[in-house]
């Protein structure tokens, strides 16, 4: 029998630092190594050899063409094809990729957008090559991973404030790391995992919603006599149709160089979620978009829709992106690692406490930074975190700092696990963090976990807010270090910085249960802000606050702030917008033509009969009643969707969407689900929240 190796592929679609290594000439590998680390900055020689060196690798892995991928501000990604073809002088084709087509692109950019950060007359957008983040091959198409920017400089993309958002980190906790007497170390670099949750269900239903196809979520449809009370589908078996999806999944991530590791099923039916292994910030984040794409793909391939939407189904449990983030410095000290005296180990207490000024002072921030159209949805239901922001570190570290600052003991220390289940097991790795699922942020170990990130999301953003936030703080408690000379005088004013921000922010940390009521009350005495919608959030772009520490940290530019507020902006209008309309029109030409049809068949029926059941006329009634109801809903839509639809400004706009025309598809969509509990199942042509999530596998 042949046995042939499952990892065999991994990484063969990926350009990575071995490949490079082993294919380019010694000086060329040396010099981008020094380019990366940021020691050079790269000649037209070396890119050229890098180029060819690419050209021929894609070549022999059957790659036609070649394409700057970017992340522009729609949050997916776009790629530009080009191949490698040109016509030779002796009339036969020439295979050529220069280091000037590597490392410069011009895509016609007109149409992403901007928020008027690039008026129409130069419509220009320039991509430019990110070599900290390897190329690879999907679908015979050579891939560069690259930043978008206007012809003036401004970043059009995601991707240029997230580097430059992980060198103003870099640079602050190395600050911290020399001063605490480690000087080997030259960079701190972001590591980030990113756990996606999403829901697959059967294509043939999906196709058959308007509303999924347009929105990604279902704007209507009854709950099925079974929810998810069971939670028998947390971690069950998965489907082996399922199974062969997600086994080819991981091959296609595998041959990316991304390591797929755990997937399992979430607590809602048809909910699933799979986690990479961690790796640095900018890698992660590509790596996390090429995940949605090719689940999205490999999903069609099965026949399934794979929903990244963050609330897909009401009444069940949404899908979120845990961002697990941690700093490590170029001799892999984990820096958040918290070592067997964290009491003793004030670098890490200044980490923490450095963190927990950052999240306190920028809560308003954080939160918008995690959110979308989508996950108002999600956010605040009693399943995932509330648009309150606070941090949960665990009665360990939570004591540790108490202690620090002369208080109590206030939380119960987590009982010290000498439980031997079975004898002969000498060794069972001991977990010192015990755990708060309902917190957004936790502290998992030596890593932040930061559960409030929509599913469907680019997660770059938060990771660039994380980022900036700590470096500021970090660098605040540098400055006040930076001229003391004495380990020991360091090491005290350390601790008394500590204490002092411990008094100023303790406020944020919470340990209690975060879906609770008293917990909404307990975050409003403490004075927590509770921005409860997305289009609320965005004001916190353009704050002094946020505008003062974008630019002192030189991240955005206040007018990039000012682009991406209107953005954010015109894209929560457009998302609302269009799901009133979605409704509108499945009301009008799905829903109510089956009412009157309902209402005929029955009507007929009772004529025919010398005498009619007292059902006729009460069932009669009841359509009739429903049908009035969702008329007279469904026009006062029309009316405040056309009414709002004539304010000028976007922001304006959105808000009034949120509070007025949210509402009112609210209580339509209680009208279709009302009329769905007692229709006629067998006629009601739009599949049904029964049919979708227990009938999809
Ligand atoms: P859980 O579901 O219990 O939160 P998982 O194991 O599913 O945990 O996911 C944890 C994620 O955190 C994985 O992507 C893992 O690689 C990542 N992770 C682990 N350690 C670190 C770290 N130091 N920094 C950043 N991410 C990390
Ligand atoms: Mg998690």
């Amino acid at each position: 029998m042949k046995i042939t190796d499952p990892f065999a592929e991994f990484g063969s679609m990926l350009f990575d630092e071995s490949l490079m290594k082993e294919r380019l000439p010694y000086p060329i590998y040396k010099k981008w190594k020094e380019t990366v680390a940021k020691e050079d900055s790269l000649d037209r020689n070396t890119a050229d050899a890098i180029a060819h060196a690419m050209k021929r690798w894609a070549q022999e892995n059957g790659a036609t063409h070649f394409t700057h991928w970017f992340q522009p501000m729609t949050g997916s990604t776009a790629e530009k094809h080009d191949s490698f073809i040109e016509p030779g002088e002796d009339g036969k084709p020439l295979v050529r990729f220069s280091g000037k087509s590597l490392i410069k692109g011009e895509p016609d950019a007109s149409s992403f957008p901007s928020g008027g950060l690039r008026a129409t007359f130069e419509a220009r957008g320039y991509t430019y090559w990110d070599c900290t983040s390897p190329a690879f091959i999907r679908d015979h198409v050579l891939c560069i991973p690259t930043v978008f920017v206007s012809y003036n400089g401004e970043s059009l993309d995601k991707k240029a404030p997230l580097l430059k958002s992980i060198d103003a980190i870099s640079t602050a906790a190395t600050r911290i790391v020399n001063i605490f007497g480690d000087k080997e170390v030259r960079r701190v670099t972001p590591m980030v995992g990113l756990e996606q949750e999403y829901f697959l269900i059967d294509k043939r239903f999906f196709e058959q919603r308007e509303d999924l196809v347009l929105t990604g979520r279902t704007l209507f449809g009854a709950m099925a006599a079974k929810g998810q009370e069971l939670e028998d589908h947390y971690f069950g078996s998965i489907p082996s149709r399922v199974a062969a999806f997600m086994k080819e999944v991981d091959q296609e991530l595998w041959k990316l160089g991304i390591y797929a590791k755990t997937e399992h099923n979430e607590v809602a039916p048809c909910q699933f979620e799979i986690a990479p292994i961690f790796s640095n910030a900018n890698i992660a984040i590509d790596q996390n978009h090429l995940t949605m794409e090719i689940l999205r793909k490999t999903a069609d391939k099965h026949g399934f829709a794979c929903l990244l939407h963050e609330k897909p189904f009401a009444g069940i449990n949404g899908s979120g992106k845990h961002n697990n983030w941690s700093l490590v410095t170029d001799n892999n000290q984990n820096l958040f690692e918290p070592g067997d005296k964290p009491a003793e180990n004030v670098r890490f207490l200044v980490f923490v406490c450095a963190f927990i000024k950052a999240v306190d002072t920028h809560a308003e921030l954080l939160r918008m930074s995690s959110s979308g159209a989508g996950n108002d949805h999600r956010l605040g239901a009693n399943e995932a975190p509330p648009a309150i922001i606070s941090i949960y570190l665990g009665s360990y570290i939570e004591n540790v700092l108490n202690s620090l600052m002369g208080a109590e003991r206030t939380v119960e220390d987590h009982p010290d696990s000498s439980f031997a289940p079975i004898s002969g097991l000498a060794y069972i790795p001991k977990d010192n963090t015990d755990r708060n699922r309902t917190s957004p942020l936790a502290f998992t170990g030596n890593k932040f976990e930061f559960r409030m990130v929509g599913s469907s999301l680019s997660p770059s953003f938060a990771n660039v807010v994380l980022n900036t936030i700590t470096a500021d703080a970090l660098n605040e408690i540098a400055d006040q270090l930076s001229d003391l000379k004495y380990r020991q005088d360091i090491r005290s004013k350390a601790l008394e910085i500590c204490t002092d921000i411990l008094r100023q922010h303790q406020r944020i940390l919470f340990s209690g249960d975060g879906y609770s009521e008293e917990w909404v009350e307990e975050a409003r005495r403490r004075g927590l802000p509770n921005i409860p919608s997305f289009i609320e959030s965005v004001s916190a772009l353009t704050s002094p606050k946020t505008i003062s520490l974008f630019t002192r940290n030189h991240i955005y530019t206040e007018k990039e702030l000012l682009a991406r507020s209107e953005i954010m902006s015109e894209q929560y209008v457009k998302i609302t917008a269009i799901e009133a309309k979605v409704l509108i029109d499945m009301t009008k030409t799905e829903i109510i033509p089956l009412i009157v049809k309902e209402i005929r068949n029955l009507a007929e029926t009772a004529a025919n009969l010398s005498k009619p059941a007292a059902y006729f006329a009460r069932q009669l009634d009841r359509l009739n009643e429903i049908l009035d109801r969702m008329d007279k809903m469904v026009t006062l839509l029309e009316e405040k969707d056309r009414e709002i639809a004539g304010i000028s400004d976007t922001h304006e706009r959105g808000i009034h969407f949120y509070h007025e025309v949210s509402p009112l598809m609210e209580q339509l969509r209680q009208i279709i689900d009302e009329h769905e509990a007692f229709c006629d199942k067998k006629q009601y042509s739009i599949p049904s929240y029964e049919d979708m999530l227990y009938h999809s596998h």
